[in-house]
């Protein structure tokens, strides 16, 4: 007897064959003369499969007709052709193995619609339903988009450090893992004490492998990292999470403009995959969830991305006459109220800005020749603002180290990364896509926190 996914049996091929189904039900509703209807899923796809039950089940009364939402069930029987709608087979079942019973009065996930944030308080059964089985099929099929895209242009996924001692982003917003605040590690006779602390040194989670990535592209040429990445910030927005995932390409002797033809390259690429592969759950988000959004990935895929300088969005958000929050003036780092208002009322589509000033930017961005403007990008979409930031790097060593002086860095911290500039330095590009805010915008779920199995956020206790 071949075991098969709902997936599988809901096509028409299987018609005729024997099959095991397993999953947990949906709904059952009994019919007049004597058989059951039971509505199956086993996270496999959206849909449910149909199984049809009758009395000849040795188990009809005392099992099959007390089936609840939740309950876990093995199905064998045969396929058929359905009548039904939306549907093109269902199983006659010959056997109904009852795995698990499901309380009817305390599980959690009735016919009653709950609230997403009430959902959060059960993310070890939210998967169960459809909108979270939905997120995280389509978050599945990103992840996977992410490394076919990369590996068919010949990067190599390398993995850079979760623990470090470098804040790549000079923000502050680093985790910190040890309880020793010293630049030397201490020593006893000579030799390092580790009894005080396991690093005898300063350590943190990382808030970006870039730092480390560029190590790899500058000896293997083209790289990414994808992994956890940590950041100790006011998480407290629907876009902002202390844990979450990055992608972070690193390419050799590239400039920003081949930067920025990668990352328009991979969102498209991104989004083609999950409209053709994730049909039926992105059906389910533009119907359900962000009406129209199909519309507008298929827009995004057919066009190319706007580019547009800083200054030139620090005039269009000037003269536009909207009253924000923050009064935009040249110099300041520009709020998610302005980055939803060129994408989604000026440009109305995707947009790449560049060249941003040098005193908001980290040490690593490349210096323009005015002075004032670092080789920087981000790539912004509506509703959620900026999906990816990136950067040319800064590949001259003078030029670093001024920058470093100039952040107050300490260059002897850095020694290895300037040692790269130091030997066979090359122009080098990169950026970073978080993957949770991609999938805000795939999904148009309009919480961060909606997007990750296990959310971690300032004052996170639930699960
Ligand atoms: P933001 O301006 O939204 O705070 P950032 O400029 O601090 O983001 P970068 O350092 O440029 O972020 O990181 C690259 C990408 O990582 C961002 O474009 C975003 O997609 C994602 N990202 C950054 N911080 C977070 C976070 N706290 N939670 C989820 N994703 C994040
Ligand atoms: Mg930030
Ligand atoms: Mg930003
Ligand atoms: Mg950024």
């Amino acid at each position: 007897m071949q075991k098969r996914s709902v997936l599988e049996a809901r096509g028409a091929e299987t018609i005729g064959q024997q099959v095991c189904l397993e999953g947990w039900v949906r709904t059952r509703r009994d019919s007049k003369g004597g058989f059951s209807f039971i509505e199956l899923n086993d996270g496999s796809c959206l849909a449910n499969i149909q199984v049809i039950a009758d009395d000849k089940l040795p188990n009809y009364e005392n099992e099959i007709k007390h089936l609840t939402p939740g309950c876990s069930i093995r199905v064998v029987g045969e396929v058929k052709e359905s009548q039904g709608k939306g549907q093109s087979t269902e199983v006659q079942a010959a056997e109904v193995f009852l795995y698990g019973t499901a309380d009817a009065e305390t599980y959690p996930l009735q016919k009653k619609r709950h609230t997403f944030e009430k959902l959060r308080e059960w993310a070890h059964l939210r998967t169960r339903s459809n909108t979270f089985g939905s997120v995280f099929r389509v978050r599945n099929r990103v992840s996977f988009s992410i490394h076919q895209f990369f590996q068919e242009r010949g990067f190599l996924y390398v993995n850079t450090p979760i623990i470090t001692a470098s804040d790549c982003e000079g923000a502050g917003e680093m985790f910190r893992v040890t309880t020793l605040d010293v630049q030397e590690p201490p020593k006893v006779n000579g030799k390092v004490d580790f009894s005080k602390d396991f690093f005898a040194r300063p350590a943190f989670l990382t808030v970006s492998g870039q730092l480390e990535g560029e190590i790899f592209a500058t000896s293997l040429g083209r790289v990414y990292t994808f992994g956890p990445t940590f950041r100790a910030e006011n998480s407290n927005t629907s876009r902002h999470l202390a844990e979450f995932w990055m992608v972070e390409p690193e390419i050799a002797f590239a400039d920003l403009e081949a930067n920025m033809e990668v990352a328009e390259a991979f969102l498209k690429r991104i989004f083609t995959d999950v409209m053709n592969d994730c049909a039926d759950d992105m059906a389910f988000f533009n119907e359900r969830i962000e009406p129209g959004i199909l519309d507008t990935l298929q827009g995004i895929v057919e066009t190319e991305f706007l580019r547009c300088s800083y200054t030139d969005a620090v005039e269009i958000l000037q003269k536009s006459g909207h009253q924000f929050e923050y009064p935009v003036s040249w110099g300041m780092d520009l709020q998610s109220e302005h980055e939803r208002y060129l994408t989604e009322q000026h440009f109305k589509r995707p947009v790449i800005l560049h060249d941003y000033p040098r005193s908001i930017k980290p040490f690593y961005m490349r210096c323009n020749e005015d002075g004032k403007t670092v080789r920087a990008m981000d790539v912004l979409v509506p509703k959620v603002g900026e999906i990816i930031g990136g950067s040319q790097r800064e590949e001259r060593l003078d030029v670093l180290e001024s920058r470093m002086a100039e952040q107050g860095l300490n260059a002897q911290d850095y020694w290895w990364y300037l040692d790269l500039r130091r030997y066979g330095t090359v122009p080098h590009s990169g950026f970073g896509l978080g993957l949770e805010r991609v999938l805000q915008f795939i999904t148009g779920m309009g919480n961060i926190r909606d997007v990750i199995p296990f959310p971690r956020t300032p004052g996170w206790a639930e699960f």
